[in-house]
């Protein structure tokens, strides 16, 4: 029993510390990130299924560690948000974003919305629409060219708070969607409290598609309940053609997915956007 307690202590303690060290090498250097400019933005094009034209582009922030290479954000954005770095990072990605949608849209190549993705304490805080807007304001852009993508948990972790911020920024003519719909609150009776635009329904609902019959179903009662609420519908994780018919049948309004494009590098994205039918 020594013996096998001993290997067993030699199995994982080298994991446990590699992890854990791991964890302090990555908030150490995130912390200089953004000053070294190795924070980058790619986007995703989505696509409007019923025309095929490019309804709008996702920011989605990567980390370029100049020794890793590039970092997802799966593997940041939490310590980003458990230290706080999250704010600046957050801003910058607010500002970078709403910064290349004016270049697009000065080319004449883009005349859609950029949707950025907010982070719980981004969300938390009180003076989040008046600088959002200021910042806007200092892009060059309408509140109307961005949408804020939004967790259910992160409206239903303060209610009130969050019908508050939305609502302000709703009246000045920012587009909020609920991402990952459907794999958060468990309650549906907020959607009518809150002054939202379009439900993101999450990639597990779509990855199953067509042949899933409960993934049938849930995406057709998800497009069913935005209609009826007036809401868009967007899928997201849309890698095959026969997702994007299917969606495209029930009634589903955008898609995002590999199918139509990866996330891509600005200077892909100025390509894509060239080539594409755009509104
Ligand atoms: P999300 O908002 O749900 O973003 C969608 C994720 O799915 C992205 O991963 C995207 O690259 C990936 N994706 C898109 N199409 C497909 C597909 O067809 N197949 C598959 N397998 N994946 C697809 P990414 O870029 O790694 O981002 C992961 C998450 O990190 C995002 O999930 C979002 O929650 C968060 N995130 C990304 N950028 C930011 C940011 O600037 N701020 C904050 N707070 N969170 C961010
Ligand atoms: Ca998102
Ligand atoms: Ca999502
Ligand atoms: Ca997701």
């Amino acid at each position: 029993a020594k013996q096998e307690g001993k290997n067993r202590y030699r199995f994982f303690a080298p994991e446990i510390n590699a992890q854990a060290s791991e964890r302090l090498f990555m908030a150490n250097s995130l912390r200089t990130a953004l000053d070294r400019d190795e924070l980058k933005l790619v986007f995703q094009p989505c696509m409007d299924l019923a025309t095929l034209e490019v309804a709008g582009v996702e920011a989605l922030v990567r980390w370029e560690h100049p020794q890793k290479g590039t970092i997802l954000p799966s593997r940041f954005i939490s310590l980003a948000e458990e230290s706080g770095l999250i704010e600046p990072i957050g801003e910058w990605v607010l500002r970078e974003a709403a910064r290349r949608v004016r270049e697009w849209k000065n080319a004449g190549i883009f005349a859609g919305r950029v949707a950025v993705n907010l982070s719980p304490r981004q969300f938390r805080r009180s003076d989040l629409a008046s600088r959002l807007l200021a910042m806007l304001g200092e892009a060059g852009l309408a509140p109307r060219d961005l949408e804020l993508e939004v967790t259910e948990g992160m409206i239903m972790e303060h209610p009130e708070r969050a019908v508050v911020v939305l609502t302000e920024l709703v009246a000045a003519g920012v587009s909020i969607s609920i991402d990952d719909f459907g794999t958060g609150y468990s309650s549906l009776a907020y959607l009518k409290r809150f002054p939202v635009h379009s439900l993101k329904i999450d990639r597990s609902f779509v990855s199953g598609l067509p042949a899933d019959r409960n993934d049938r179903s849930l995406t057709r009662a998800v497009v069913a309940l935005a209609k009826s609420l007036g809401l868009a519908v967007v899928a997201e994780g849309v890698e095959h053609a026969e997702q994007a018919d299917f969606l495209r049948r029930i009634g589903c309004d955008f898609a995002q997915g590999h199918y139509f494009s990866r996330p891509l590098d600005t200077a892909t994205l100025g390509a894509f956007l060239r080539e594409a039918r755009t509104q």
